[in-house]
C-alpha cells in the first residue's frame, strides 16, 4: 500500500491537517503516526488541563505582534485560519468556548478533554487512521515515493507531513532534506532572581509593571508581574522571555532588567506624590501612597531605597525622596538563570518559514514534504497563540496535501 500521505505526530497540527485533508478529499488515504500511547497529549495537559485553545482577537496586526518568531510569512498562514475560525470550528462541533478577561479562550467545560474528544470524534467520522505507540525513526525518499521507517515496519507514502512539535528527531530528517534549521531554544520561561527587594515575597503580585531588559538589543514588556519562590514570573516576564529568548540564551540567562513598578505615572508624578506626604507625621512603612504596590513589597522597596522603615515622612531628606522615586520607577533586578513556567512551554527554533511555501506548507527544499505546528520556527507568547499556530498551519498543510 502506498499512502497518499503519512503524517508524523498526532498533536494539534497533525490531527488538524488530517481532518482538513479528509474533509476536502474523503478518498484521500491518510495515516497519522504517533509515538506516544495517546494522541494529543499536549492538548490534554495544556492550560493547566483546561486548554487555552486560542485568543479572542480578530486584529491581524495585533495577532502577528504576539509571535516573536513569525512575521509577514506567518500572516499568510494565519489569514487562512484566524482565531474566529478556530472558535467557529469548535463551537459548530459542540465545544462552546468562553473568553477570559485577558482574551484567552477555553472550552466552557474547562476541560481539555472536550477538545480532544471533539478532534478524535471528527477523526473517526472522517475515517482518519491514527496509530499510536509508533515512533518514526526516519523519513527519506522523494515526492511520490517516501519511505517512513518505524520500529515495526517501513511505510510508503506519496507525501509526508512532519508535525512532530518542538525539538524532535524530525530536525535530522529535515537537515538531510536540505533545510537549515534555526537552533531550538526555550521560550516562555520565568526569571531567577535573588534581589533583596523580592526574596521571600513569593505570591505577591503587581497588576501592571513595565520591564526593560538592558541587553543589546533591548526589549520591553508591560503587564502583570508575579514574585515567585525563585524570582519573577507573570505575563510581563513571560512575554519578555519570549521576545528576548535568543538574546537571553546567548547571555546564559544573565542580564539586568529594569522594573518600573508604576508605569502609569511618570517620574515627576511619583516624586510629587511622595513629596506631598512630607508634612505627614506617619511612618513611611505604614503610609503607602501607591495602593497598587502591596504592603510587604513597599516595605522592601523602602529598604532598597535606603529609607528606614520607622522613619516619618516629614523627616525624610530630599535625597531619600529622590532615591525612593528612582527605586519605584527603575528597580534594577539582575536575572540569574531561567525557571520553568509549568502552564505553557514552547520551543523557539525549527524550520524557517522562508524555506516553506506558506500557501501549502510544502518544503521549498524537498517537494512532497510538508511541515506544520511547533516544528516551524514560529512561536507565540502565552494566551492561546501557540495552538492557533498549530490549527492554522495544520489547516493550510491539510489543504496543501490534497492539492
Ligand atoms: C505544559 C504545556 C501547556 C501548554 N499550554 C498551552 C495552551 O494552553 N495554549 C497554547 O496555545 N499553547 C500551549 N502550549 C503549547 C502547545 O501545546 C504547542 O505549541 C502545541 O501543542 C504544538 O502543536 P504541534 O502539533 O506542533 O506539536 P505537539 O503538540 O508537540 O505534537 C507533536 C506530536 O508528535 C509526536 N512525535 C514527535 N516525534 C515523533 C516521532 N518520531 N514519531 C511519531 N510521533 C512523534 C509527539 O509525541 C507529539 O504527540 C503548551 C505547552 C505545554 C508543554
Amino acid at each position: 500500500l502506498i499512502w497518499d500521505a503519512v503524517i508524523v505526530g498526532a498533536g494539534a497540527a497533525g490531527i488538524f491537517a488530517a481532518l482538513r485533508a479528509k474533509q476536502l478529499e474523503p478518498s484521500f488515504q491518510v495515516l497519522v503516526l504517533e509515538k506516544a500511547p495517546k494522541p494529543l497529549r499536549k492538548v490534554a495537559i495544556s492550560g493547566g488541563g483546561r486548554c487555552n485553545v486560542t485568543h479572542d482577537c480578530d486584529d491581524l496586526d495585533f495577532l502577528i505582534g504576539c509571535y516573536p518568531r513569525g512575521g509577514p510569512r506567518l500572516e499568510s498562514i494565519l489569514t487562512r485560519f484566524m482565531p474566529y475560525d478556530t472558535v467557529d470550528w469548535f463551537q459548530s462541533r459542540g465545544v462552546p468556548l468562553k473568553t477570559e478577561a485577558d482574551g484567552r479562550m477555553f472550552p466552557k467545560s474547562n476541560k481539555s478533554q472536550s477538545v480532544i474528544d471533539c478532534l478524535l470524534g471528527e477523526a473517526q467520522r472522517f475515517g482518519v487512521e491514527v496509530r499510536t505507540r509508533v515512533g518514526v525513526t526516519n523519513v527519506a525518499g522523494r515526492s511520490g515515493e517516501f519511505r517512513v521507517q518505524t520500529a515495526q515496519e517501513d511505510l510508503r507514502a506519496k507525501r509526508v507531513l512532519l508535525a512532530t512539535g518542538g525539538a524532535s528527531k524530525a530536525n535530522e530528517w529535515l537537515r538531510a532534506f536540505g533545510h537549515e534549521l534555526v537552533e531550538d531554544i526555550p521560550s516562555l520561561f520565568t526569571f531567577c532572581c535573588t534581589h533583596p527587594a523580592i526574596v521571600g515575597l513569593q505570591g505577591l503580585s503587581v497588576e501592571r509593571v513595565r520591564l526593560s531588559l538592558q541587553t543589546q538589543p533591548g526589549f520591553e514588556s508591560e503587564g502583570p508581574f508575579l514574585i515567585t519562590h525563585w524570582g519573577v514570573s507573570g505575563p510581563a516576564v513571560l512575554k519578555l522571555s519570549a521576545f528576548a529568548a535568543r538574546v537571553l540564551a546567548e547571555l546564559s540567562y544573565r542580564a539586568r532588567m529594569q522594573c518600573d513598578l508604576l508605569p502609569h505615572l511618570d517620574s515627576s508624578e511619583v516624586e510629587s506624590r511622595v513629596r506631598g506626604l512630607s508634612a505627614s507625621g506617619k511612618q513611611v512603612s505604614t503610609l503607602n501612597p501607591f495602593p497598587e504596590i502591596p504592603k510587604r513589597l513597599w516595605q522592601r522597596l523602602l529598604m532598597v531605597a535606603g529609607v528606614g522603615e520607622n522613619q516619618h515622612w516629614r523627616k525624610l531628606k530630599d535625597h531619600a525622596l529622590v532615591s525612593l522615586t528612582q527605586t519605584l520607577k527603575s528597580l534594577a533586578l539582575d536575572i540569574d538563570g531561567k525557571g520553568v513556567f509549568k502552564d505553557e512551554f514552547v520551543t523557539s527554533g525549527g524550520v524557517p518559514l522562508h524555506e516553506i511555501d506558506v500557501y501549502t506548507m510544502e518544503s521549498r527544499k524537498a517537494p512532497g514534504v510538508f511541515v506544520a505546528g511547533e516544528l516551524l520556527n514560529v512561536d507565540g507568547i502565552t494566551g492561546g497563540f501557540n495552538f492557533q499556530n498549530a490549527w492554522a498551519s495544520g489547516f493550510v498543510a491539510g489543504e496543501g496535501l490534497v492539492l
